[in-house]
């Protein structure tokens, strides 16, 4: 694998390769299955797969959720090999940002940002947007992998994309999960092994959701039937939602949108966890 830090150096050797599809996997490091299973698609799919490595500081709303996320680049560099990753992209602040990170999008995506994760994490998706574009508008990949874990965050970027008029692929990959159902994060190792036991009732709740549903649910009903199941002892839900998996508009019925999402955030003692299912899928 090839490790390079600054935008020249990256774009330089890309040019060589005009002709070949390249896949692109950005992430913020620690890397799990979770992402090890976007590169191994995007290997199946593209002759050159790009990894990115970057904790981008705009996408934080909480600055204490900076100071400890994980960091194991050693360990990162590792498993990317062990995948046959080809090239690794690890820039500095000052390679992502030579202007400095105060500027807005000319794409409005409000559409997509406010509800959910964007309700509770003020900021934090037109952080992730703009480094999105910064990195795509550098490596110009034809394929972005991304993972549904993130639901929301891949559909604003597949929007972002279109918006733009981009000729690439956003590509959502399935959720990767610990054994017990707890989809892997990297926020994982910092859960409370007591807490980490029980972690699982996120999963448990978005199926037991899928079981109860039927045409005739009032899935505002089962919101809250939900909020209820994720309320115990050291867990706190901050939202449990059942949308049209397009728009991400609330819907009432099943019948009402083609495709259905339940998504739902939680705090696990002091560690926000969130995760999804789809209810109905066109
Ligand atoms: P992150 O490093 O958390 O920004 O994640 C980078 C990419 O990996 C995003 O597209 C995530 O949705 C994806 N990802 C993270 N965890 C998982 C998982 N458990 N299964 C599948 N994809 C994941």
């Amino acid at each position: 694998m090839i490790i390079f830090n600054t935008v020249k150096a990256i774009q330089e050797y890309l040019g060589h390769f005009k002709r070949q599809r390249i896949g692109f996997v950005p992430t913020l490091g620690a890397l799990h299955e979770g992402h090890l299973s976007l590169i191994d698609r995007s290997r199946a799919d593209a002759e050159i797969t790009i990894c990115s490595i970057y904790l981008n500081p705009t996408q934080f709303n909480e600055s204490k959720d900076l100071e400890r996320y994980p960091r194991t680049l050693a360990d990162d560099i590792h498993k990317l090999e062990q995948r046959e990753c080809d090239i690794l992209f690890f820039p500095s602040d000052e390679e992502v940002y030579p202007e400095g990170t105060d500027y807005d999008l000319d794409v409005d995506l409000s559409d997509l940002m406010t509800s959910m994760e964007g309700e509770f994490r003020p900021g934090h998706f037109e952080g992730m947007a703009q480094v999105v574009h910064r990195l795509l508008e550098i490596i110009q990949p034809d394929h972005i992998y991304m993972g549904q874990k993130d639901y929301q965050q891949y559909l604003i970027v597949r929007e972002l994309v279109k918006r733009i008029g981009w000729d690439m692929k956003v590509v959502a990959c399935p959720i990767i999960r610990e054994e017990d159902g707890l989809a892997k994060s990297s926020r994982n190792v910092r859960l409370d092994p007591a807490i980490r036991n029980r972690a699982n009732i996120l999963y448990e709740t978005l199926l037991s959701v899928k079981e109860n549903v039927d045409r005739s649910t009032d899935l505002n009903y089962l919101e809250n039937w939900a909020l209820e199941q994720l309320r115990i002892p050291d867990f706190q839900p901050e939202y449990f939602r059942i949308v049209n998996a397009e728009t991400l508009e609330s819907v009432e019925l099943l019948s009402d949108a083609s495709s259905v999402i339940a998504c739902t955030a939680v705090w696990a003692g002091d560690v926000r966890l969130i995760d999804n299912l789809f209810l109905k899928k066109d």
